[in-house]
């Protein structure tokens, strides 16, 4: 009998957890195992923010698929379409051909993308906060607003240039902010003409309070020590306009801005929307308690896009929120529930209390609530350090980042914006044309 084929759509917290367990597991010749991503790596978003305030290098926080998943075969291409009916995929592969595969056992984990709204001007002046590119592309815009805003005689373009927005006050939102305005306030030390005072930070939240994953005594904490750090949190507020990047708030309050970051909440991965498996209100896989898609005994989905019962809850509709921490315990008891469904075994519940939240709010400050006891500043950014670094994926990746965070104590961060990165070929087709060569064409620079 040929093996059965497993193909797995994304290799993200999901996909790369039970890849490892499925390789580490498997017996020879049990399975095929596929595992098909747009990207070449995983990221380890949790430490998005530390990467972007450039305490960790960013090649760090990312785990190369292929080197991970030797006993694996990796596909770099971008599924589009499920077809549970005939049990096919299309997916797009790096040269542009599109491909149907087939599959024994499917698991589809997508992961989400930010949940923009329709406010004028967001799509143009905005950028998401969920990708290693955004992570090291908020650095140098950061960085780079600094170095322009040091030389500009320009008031009026000094303050748009020193004015900094996030929407959202979700812990990755609340993270990325602290850990950003962190890096601004050490890096204006090489900056005599800019001050503290000088930085405006601005946060955004619909609701009545930040990091709503705590308790409300938690959330005040939070924003007292961001308020001690003068960053405006805006609670009851917000976006109404970015156009030209002029920001139009609910309060009142506008100002020109050149940065607008959101992290306004998650929705699951539109990828979903072209295929026949069940989907909820919110457009999430509907899942059983045993990770299966529901209605299929062969289609499993975990983490972000995956509705999943919540079997802690008195609330029999309660599902698990989108978190890494449910993301990767589901994955290794979807794992053992794909190996048992091949060996003819019983399936099990997934069930897990959510443990509560650490969060860093930049160097040697953080918040955390974890089995209801409560830590604030030093110990608490300790406990954000000890639990991301036990959870990073591979031993090779944690030695990286211990290495990191030993190199910063004596010699403190590197910050110089590489603004370069974002156009490298700028320099060369100058030079190009100098010399009048035929501009280059081809790619997009
Ligand atoms: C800044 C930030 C900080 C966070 N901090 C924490 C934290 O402290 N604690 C916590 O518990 N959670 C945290 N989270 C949330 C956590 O990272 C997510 O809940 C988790 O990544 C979800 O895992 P996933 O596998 O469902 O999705 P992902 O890890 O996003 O993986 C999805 C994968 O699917 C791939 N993919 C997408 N579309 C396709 C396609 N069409 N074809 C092929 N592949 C595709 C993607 O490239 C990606 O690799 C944070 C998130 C962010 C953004």
């Amino acid at each position: 009998m040929p093996e059965p084929r497993v193909v797995i759509v994304g290799g993200g917290h999901v996909g790369l957890t039970l890849a490892l367990r499925l390789q580490r597991k498997m017996k020879p010749g049990e399975a095929k195992v596929t595992v098909i991503d747009t990207q070449p790596h995983m990221t380890y978003q949790p430490f998005l923010p530390e990467a972007a305030a450039g305490s960790l290098e960013p090649r760090h926080v990312v785990v190369p698929l292929r080197e991970a998943l030797r006993r694996c075969e990796v596909l770099t291409a971008q599924v589009s379409a499920i077809d549970h009916a005939t049990q096919q995929l299309t997916a797009t592969l790096g040269d542009g051909t599109v491909e149907r595969f087939g599959y024994d056992i499917l698991v589809v984990v997508p992961g989400s993308i930010s949940r923009a709204l329709p406010i004028p001007g967001l799509a143009e002046q905005g950028v998401g906060f969920k990708t290693i590119g955004e992570a090291i592309f908020l650095r140098n815009h950061v960085l780079s607003r600094l170095d322009i805003a040091a030389s500009t005689t320009d008031e009026r373009l000094r303050r748009r240039l020193l004015t900094f927005v996030f929407v959202g006050g979700g812990y990755a939102g609340i993270e990325a902010m602290a850990e950003l305005e962190s890096m601004a306030r050490y890096a204006i030390r090489s900056y005599p003409q800019v001050s503290a005072g000088d930085m405006r930070w601005v946060l955004v939240e619909a609701m009545g309070r930040i990091m709503p994953e705590v308790s409300p005594p938690m959330s005040e904490y939070t924003r007292r020590r961001l308020e001690e750090r003068s960053i405006e949190v805006k609670l009851n507020t917000t976006a109404k306009s970015f156009v030209d990047g002029h920001a139009v708030l609910s309060d009142g309050d506008e100002f020109d801005t050149d940065t607008v970051v959101w992290t306004a909440g998650v929705k699951p991965h539109p990828m979903l929307e072209d295929s026949d498996l069940p989907r909820d209100a919110k457009g999430r896989l509907e899942c059983t308690a045993k990770l299966q898609v529901r209605g299929t005994h062969n289609v499993f989905s975990a983490g972000d896009c995956a509705a999943v019962p919540d079997l802690t809850s008195s609330d029999p509709d309660a599902l698990c929120s989108p978190s890494a921490q449910h993301a990767v315990r589901q994955a290794k008891v979807l794992a053992d529930n794909l190996l048992a469904m091949l060996r003819g075994g019983p399936l099990v519940n997934y069930k897990h209390k959510y443990a509560g939240s650490v969060a860093g709010l930049g160097l040697f400050q953080g918040a955390a609530e974890v089995y209801g006891i409560k830590l604030k500043g030093l110990p608490a950014w300790m406990l954000h350090r000890t639990y991301h670094l036990a959870k990073m994926p591979t031993a090779s990746h944690k030695a990286r980042i211990l290495g990191d965070w030993l190199l910063e104590l004596p010699f403190r961060r590197q910050v110089v914006a590489l603004g370069e990165l974002h156009d490298p070929r700028a320099e060369f087709v100058k030079a190009a044309n100098t010399r009048g060569l035929p501009k280059p064409h081809g790619h997009a620079v």
